[in-house]
């Protein structure tokens, strides 16, 4: 992901920023506490790990696959591979494998659908390390890759639990993208081009946009969501095509005791597979992802360096981002 920051952007997330302080009301409102467990969607991300880093075009990579593809069904989900092609930062064929599983029963199939989604890829480069020698390394992803998909697998579990006890009402579908970290490295000394991140969920929108192959009320994006620290300021593009979904998730955040983590800030646009899915496929949706102000970056300081691993995933965390997103999976 890349964040974009400009002199017209900052003026606005101050303003907005003002706005939404202003208005955060200190109301002791508690709603339902959904289903999820921390430890299983920790297990996911350790497991995800043991494959090493899940590099495009590497067998680590086509591992996960296979095992991603293997959970959802496993947790009944309908899966299909969605395989393509996009160019990446020089120009040459890249690969695509965006896995998705649709949860849905007969008396749901033709409702609006939930779309959740997170890149199961990781970075190929530590292009944010200080050494130039360690910018070569692969990413591990622990926080950047696997800490969405493994509340994912998790949410997809309780779904699956749902379907199997006829309390599932709304259909969901669950896409794992891929090459969403493959934008133009550091190193590179050639032009950078924004749109080499996100690829997969690119290919995704693009086939959405000509084939309207289901209806979607909403998305929802997650993307480095397990760090001990993090805090998921709202998102520009997010607010700026699905504001009023955002206020929704937000305010169920607070109502379950996460508005410290949910904060009311307004952080800078991120270019996220978010982006791409409320520009090219029209869905708004949008993003839950740490970003830190405090940060040179906006992102935690090991992001992009070899130390993306473990050490820095917290069970309470992805306890508290698991049970926002159940509380929108009605
Ligand atoms: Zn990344």
């Amino acid at each position: 992901m890349k964040v974009k920051k400009n002199i017209f952007v900052t003026g606005l997330v101050a303003g907005i920023a003002c706005l939404l302080s202003a208005c955060s009301g200190k109301k002791p409102v508690t709603i339902e506490r959904p289903s999820f467990s921390a430890d299983s969607a920790y297990a996911y991300i350790e497991r995800q790990m043991a494959f090493g880093p899940r590099v495009p075009n590497g067998a680590a990579h086509m591992q996960c696959a296979v095992w991603l593809v293997q959970q959802l069904r496993a947790f009944g989900a309908t899966v299909e591979l969605q395989k393509g092609y996009m160019p990446d930062y020089k120009g040459d064929s890249q690969q695509i494998y965006n896995i998705i599983g649709h949860f849905n029963t007969p008396e749901t199939a033709s409702r609006p659908r939930i779309l959740l989604g997170a890149h199961y890829d990781t970075r190929p480069w530590c292009d944010e390390e200080e050494a130039y020698a360690d910018r070569f390394y692969n990413v591990p992803g622990a926080n950047d890759g696997a800490s969405g998909v493994g509340v994912l697998l998790e949410v997809a579990r309780q779904v699956g639990k749902r379907m199997a006890d006829s309390t599932f009402t709304t259909p969901v579908d669950i896409v794992f993208f891929d090459c969403e970290d493959m934008g133009t490295p550091r190193t590179y000394t050639g032009v950078e081009r924004e749109d080499t991140w996100c690829l997969g969920s690119q290919l995704w929108a693009t086939n959405y946009a000509k084939n309207q192959s289901a209806v979607y009320s909403f998305g929802i994006v997650l993307d480095m969501v397990g760090a001990p620290d993090a805090t998921f300021p709202r998102e520009m593009y997010s607010t700026q095509y699905a504001a009023n979904y955002q206020q929704q998730i937000w305010h169920a955040a607070e109502q379950l005791g996460y508005g410290a983590m949910f904060t009311a800030q307004q952080s800078y646009p991120i270019t996220d597979d978010h982006y791409y899915i409320n520009y090219i496929a029209g869905i708004p949706c949008v993003d839950i992802i740490h970003y830190d102000v405090r940060n040179a970056t906006g992102f935690p300081h090991w992001w992009h360096t070899r130390n993306d691993n473990l050490d820095n995933i917290s069970k309470p965390t992805l306890q508290a981002v698991g049970e926002v997103v159940m509380s929108q999976v009605k």
